[in-house]
């Protein structure tokens, strides 16, 4: 399996069509196939590298972590600088779940008061489990961030963030980090490799839940971590091998066949979501919009300056209506759309929606009525006339 030697010369957007593919041999496969095996050919000694068993390593993955390496690995021009390491997880969680893992019996974590909802659970049950200390910090405060990491072991970063769509200084809080000697993790799944690329600010660990924009289709559960340090590479994979978190070949095939239309189907999720924002912010039925597209959005300055794009993701609260609660209003619009779809979840060709407090693991502070939107690839128009109609029922 080799990928094309010159990524660093490729745009982002022909580097998830060209890596990951097998060796150009005469009547040779252009796509990698989808190996099913539990165990390989292995007596004595096996060297480091070597395929044995298969949860320990899989070549089955290997196509899909070195695209993923290839997109969050440069910015193009640091040519082949430690090109760096993937490690598919049987989930997003599982790839959190083993960056956490890093962090010692009584250590810290700094992490966004607004995140990933099951990751802060489970940094909840870190805390409780192993006396880890949280710093809640608003992650769009760069002063708290810098201040939060005296004597952390562990930065986490979510940007934009999930569900509020806050968005970090990127090159300050990663830079910090690394100055102070503490490890950061950024979670890139609401950017893609495509918006931004963490590494490239610094960041030791991007983690994705490749379930969403990377698979693209709502029907893979997957996750990812890419890092440049081997020896971080090696403990991560040691705690994969531990914990079985592994991911089965079928899983990873689907991903890197998502992963092929990425450019197309972000890009026309993003101006999708770009114009919707929009629009939003001038119906006579919304409260409030966020969408760091919009120029007087509290991240706007800082999405342009540090990512491609804005992202697919939109936060709307509906406006009130006299004698109806705040929570009721929203749910009604949930009932009331009839293309987009209502679900959990986000980042699918389909566009969907939910009320994120239905959740009540969701933080207090995310609004009550808050709803989040995954913006899909379908016309722009029918995703109009839906909301449009939603809102006024
Ligand atoms: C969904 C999600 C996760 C968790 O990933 P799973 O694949 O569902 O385990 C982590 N981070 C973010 C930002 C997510 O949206």
């Amino acid at each position: 399996m080799s990928t094309t030697p010159e990524h660093s010369e490729l745009s982002p957007a022909t580097i998830v069509v060209s890596a990951g593919r097998p060796e150009r041999v005469q009547g040779g496969h252009i796509n990698p196939s989808l190996p099913l095996n539990s165990t390989y050919v292995s007596r004595g000694v096996v060297t480091p590298g070597e395929l044995s068993y298969a949860r320990g390593d899989n070549d089955a993955w290997h196509p899909f972590e070195q695209a993923l390496v290839a997109l969050e690995s440069g910015d193009g021009t640091d040519g082949d600088a430690g090109a760096g390491e993937g490690i598919v997880f049987s989930s997003g969680m599982a790839a959190i779940a083993a960056v956490f893992a890093l962090v010692p019996d009584g250590g810290t974590i700094v992490l966004p008061r607004h995140a990933y909802q099951a990751g802060m659970v489970l940094a909840d049950q870190v805390r409780d489990r192993h006396g880890v200390t949280l710093r809640h910090v608003d992650i769009t405060d760069t002063a708290a961030v810098v201040a939060a990491l005296d004597g952390a072991d562990l930065l986490l970063v979510e940007s934009p963030t999930n569900p509020m769509l806050e968005v970090a200084d990127l090159p300050a809080v990663l830079g910090a980090a690394r100055a102070s000697g503490v490890r950061s993790v950024v979670d890139n799944t609401f950017a893609t490799p495509l918006g931004q690329r963490p590494l490239v600010h610094g960041a030791d660990i991007v983690l994705h839940s490749v379930t969403k924009y990377l698979a693209g289709h709502s029907d893979v559960v997957l996750g990812a971590l890419v890092t440049r340090d081997a020896g971080l590479a090696a403990t991560l994979r040691e705690h994969r091998t531990l914990h079985g978190a592994i991911p089965g070949p079928f899983e990873v095939w689907l991903a890197l066949r998502g992963l092929r239309t990425l450019a197309l189907r972000f890009e026309r999720a993003q101006s999708n979501a770009a114009e919707l924002a929009r629009r939003l912010a001038d119906h006579p039925e919304v409260a409030e919009v966020r969408h760091p597209s919009l120029p007087d959005d509290p991240g706007h300055q800082r999405a342009r300056a540090q990512m491609n794009g804005f992202g697919a993701i939109i936060g709307v609260r509906p406006r009130e209506r006299a004698g109806l609660g705040a929570v009721e209003r929203a749910d009604a619009v949930v009932d009331a759309v009839r293309l987009w779809l209502p679900a959990t979840s986000l980042g699918g060709v389909e566009s969907m929606l939910e009320r994120r407090r239905r959740w009540g693991t969701e933080a207090v502070t995310v609004p009550e009525d808050l709803l989040r939107l995954s913006v899909g690839i379908e016309h722009i128009e029918d995703l109009w006339r839906d909301l449009d109609q939603a809102l006024r029922t």
